[in-house]
């Protein structure tokens, strides 16, 4: 509870729109008839917290809204000065005639990430991994109730971008390349603010949500800039208006419906079917007539940082394009005078018609009212003990478990036994801020112990506390049955990702050297701990077992527990592998689809599928009939096709013996292993897509799916005839 009362200029205790028994439709009606222009003028202004000259212009320019920057923290960085902080910028916004509260906003993009002892969860790449929607949802929840009991009621997040090359420095922000698995995954909207109709969002486990970034973000095109330079973020997209549709699109769609509250643009451009590029923050075909007229979008769009400055045009005509477009608030950041001052000039001259801001002030109270503001301005800290808690930190540690890819398993190498003599090596090894990448503590993250948790090493020495630990392998290599080397990327945010390397998907010489140094001295494990995938083609004959970790967050002993076995592997790729850098763009679907792994790959140490795959690779080895060939390929597609894995092998199963039956039954003397391959695919798809796949009903039905099918059933029969002939 706030220390000062707020000093109340009137008494608006018994205006309709401090009713709370109202409806909160007549409750906006009621306010947006009592303010001025400036006042609603200021409701579509949000000024950085750092660039405000003076507290009180909260109050003199009636802002609507503050956000602190990736970094932007108060000293010192601890839970408490958080809500200390935004509780006295919203005394300041009590004080105003209208006693609008502000809305407080931060990049909490995996957990409450801007707060030091905060849980930070991997990110979404990694989530995208775990393919498990419920976990996606609980890390939604962890991440609302830490933000919430700091007294930030919004949240710019998820990054719903489908992923369509590796090289943009914002991969590991978004959830994959495949349309439906970040569909999938944005139930993480609902862990964040409850209920679709928004009644949960007042509750102190809730905050205001915001999709983004709208639309096309991650499909920008290499090297497409005017500049020349590499614009793989902030460049342009180019679709055809299909693609726009049933990739980029397709997640909004979902969001919305999902009742998310805000839509942030994109900084990048659109050119659809050929069109001349359109800068997405000035796009009113996308903002006005897709987002809000045809989805039926009910909250509001919050501009990017600085990026209406980028339209074409001086700064009014960014303010008249940016409005006029859709855009509902402008994130200035730090020049709100000129801002206030520009938009209040083009609404004086007619330019954007007083219609056109009552409705972006009408959606920005809407969620002001739903998100209780009126009724609890300041911050509810009551759940403030369970940011970095021991159950918070548990879901982190799950979902960290969950997430790790297993790409190749040579001699099942792993799991790891408890007692073995394990040597660690590698630079991302006992690296806290390593292994949370970007948007940790500061904007673009930093390495070393910038915040609490446990490195992937704390995690190994839980299990093996003898184990030897040197990151450059300089320490003697004798006497260990295995090494753990932990390589990868340091961190980055935004751009085209490591500092220094640009668009570079390889790894460092010291992490290369120490790959070769431990791998050729004893069998070997490499855990990738990255953003996105790093080419390793040339050094993966070395290699026994890989494990792509992506950014685990603070909770390394995850890590741990697949290596040890306590955990079965169970992640699948979320992105394609690739073999070579020049491979980029890499999706599956692509003609000459050629990935070192594909979308999808995951092998798992999960007992009963790996009887399952012993049982079939067995029945295969005796014979070579149609029925083993099925229940062969079928193992080996519940092994790897994303979402199979536990009670769908068992489906597959039935599904390969039942297909093999039919096709026997059709034409028995001419049974080939890709009539199996096809009747598998055929019948999966026909009888069990949708009922017990988490993947929707659509999946896999399309010509597309079906050849991905068919890809991943030909990779498993082949490796399983040669296997039965080896
Ligand atoms: C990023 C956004 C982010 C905003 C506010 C921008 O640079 O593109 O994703 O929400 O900063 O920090």
């Amino acid at each position: 509870a706030p220390t000062t009362q707020p000093v109340v200029v009137i008494d608006a205790h018994d205006l309709p729109y401090l009713n709370r028994k109202l409806p909160i439709r007549k409750r906006v009606d009621d306010l947006l008839a009592r303010m001025t222009v400036a006042e609603k003028v200021g409701q579509m202004t949000q000024a950085e917290r750092n660039a405000l000259r003076s507290r009180s212009d909260i109050a003199s320019y009636a802002l609507g809204s503050l956000l602190s920057g990736g970094g932007s923290v108060p000293t010192p960085n601890t839970p408490a000065a958080w809500a200390a902080m935004i509780d006295t910028f919203q005394r300041n916004a009590q004080a105003t005639r209208l006693q609008i509260p502000l809305i407080y906003g931060v990049d909490a993009v995996h957990g409450h990430n801007n707060v030091v002892g905060a849980t930070i969860l991997p990110h979404n790449i990694a989530i995208g991994a775990t393919r498990d929607p419920d976990l996606a949802r609980r890390i939604g929840e962890v991440t609302a109730t830490e933000v919430r009991a700091t007294g930030i009621p919004w949240d710019f997040a998820p990054c719903v971008c489908v992923v369509r090359d590796d090289r943009w420095g914002r991969a590991y922000e978004g959830y994959g390349e495949d349309p439906a698995l970040v569909q999938s995954m944005a139930t993480v909207i609902t862990g964040l603010q409850g209920k679709a109709d928004g009644s949960q969002l007042a509750q102190n486990t809730h905050v205001l949500a915001t999709a983004k970034h709208f639309v096309g973000d991650g499909g920008t095109t290499y090297g497409s800039s005017s500049t020349g330079s590499y614009k793989l973020d902030q460049g342009v997209t180019q679709v055809t208006r299909q693609q726009l549709e049933t990739i980029h699109l397709a997640p909004f769609r979902t969001a919305v419906d999902l009742g998310v509250g805000a839509v942030m643009p994109s900084y990048s451009s659109l050119s659809v079917d050929g069109a001349p590029p359109v800068k997405m923050h000035g796009n009113g075909e996308l903002i006005n007539g897709v987002l809000k007229q045809r989805m039926g979008f009910g909250g509001f769009v919050i501009s990017d940082w600085q990026a209406i400055d980028q339209l074409p045009g001086d700064y009014a005509s960014d303010i008249r394009t940016s409005i006029n477009a859709g855009l509902d608030m402008i994130m200035v950041p730090t020049d709100y005078q000129g801002f206030t001052q520009g938009l209040t000039a083009e609404i004086a001259a007619g330019r954007i018609p007083m219609t056109r801001i009552d409705d972006a002030v009408r959606r920005i109270l809407t969620e002001k009212f739903k998100l209780g503001l009126f009724e609890h301005p300041y911050a509810d800290t009551s759940n403030i003990a369970s940011i970095g808690s021991a159950a918070h930190r548990a879901v982190g540690r799950e979902a960290a478990a969950k997430s790790q890819v297993l790409l190749k398993n040579e001699g099942n190498l792993l799991p790891l036994k408890a007692g073995a003599k394990v040597y660690v090596a590698g630079s991302n090894a006992n690296d806290l801020g390593n292994q949370m990448g970007g948007w940790s503590i500061t904007w673009q993250g930093g390495s070393g112990p910038t915040t609490t948790g446990t490195t992937i090493l704390d995690g190994i020495k839980q299990v093996v506390p003898d184990a030897t630990y040197s990151a450059d392998a300089s320490a003697p290599l004798e006497g260990h049955d295995v090494g753990v080397v932990v390589v990868g990327e340091r961190p980055y945010a935004e751009g085209v990702g490591d500092v220094g390397n640009g668009h570079d998907l390889k790894l460092s010489d010291a992490d290369r050297a120490a790959v070769d140094k431990v791998c050729g001295a004893m069998k070997c494990v490499v855990l990738i701990v990255s953003g996105r995938p790093q080419v390793i083609a040339d050094q993966l004959g070395e290699i026994n077992a890989l494990v792509a970790s992506w950014l685990p967050g603070t909770e390394g002993a995850g890590v741990a527990d697949v290596l040890f076995g306590k955990v079965p592997f169970s992640g699948r790729l979320p992105v394609s592998w690739p073999r070579t850098e020049d491979q980029q763009p890499l999706n599956v679907g692509d003609a000459s689809y050629d990935p070192q792994y594909p979308f999808g790959w995951g092998l798992t140490t999960q007992a009963a599928a790996r009887a399952a795959l012993d049982k079939a690779a067995n029945s295969l080895l005796r014979s070579h009939d149609p029925y083993a060939v099925a229940a062969g390929i079928a193992a080996g597609v519940a092994l790897r096709v994303p979402a199979w894995s536990g009670p769908q092998a068992t489906i597959a199963l039935a599904a390969a013996a039942q297909s093999a039956r039919l096709l026997e039954r059709a034409h028995a003397d001419t049974f080939t292993e890709d009539d199996a391959v096809v009747g598998v695919a055929r019948w999966i798809a026909q009888n069990h897509i949708g009922q017990n796949i988490t993947e929707p009903t659509s999946k896999l039905t399309s010509d597309a799916d079906h050849a991905l099918l068919t890809g991943h059933l030909n990779t498993a029969v082949t490796n399983l005839i040669t296997a039965s002939r080896s």
